[in-house]
């Protein structure tokens, strides 16, 4: 009964879909940047060279940056 009229305010302590879908992504292009940094970490102890691999660490922080600005945006004009 004391609920009946609060349907908004119990729907923000709700997981919104978009906030689950944009954290996922933030979470994957972590990933995603850390796999590369690991690699040439793995690439320099044995003395090899890789080719781009700057390009692909900027290319991968770019991602990064773009979905943790996505998602802080989502939360900060939803409030979920
Ligand atoms: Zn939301």
């Amino acid at each position: 009964m004391e609920n009946s009229k609060s349907g908004g305010a119990l729907n923000s302590r709700l997981r919104c879909g978009e906030e689950v879908r944009l954290f996922s992504s933030m979470k994957r292009s972590i990933r995603a940047m850390v796999g590369v940094q690991v690699k040439h970490v793995e690439f320099l102890r044995e003395g090899r060279q890789i080719s781009g691999f700057e390009d692909t660490l900027v290319i991968t922080a770019n991602k990064w940056k773009a979905a943790q600005q996505a998602y802080a945006q989502h939360v900060r004009e939803h409030g979920c």
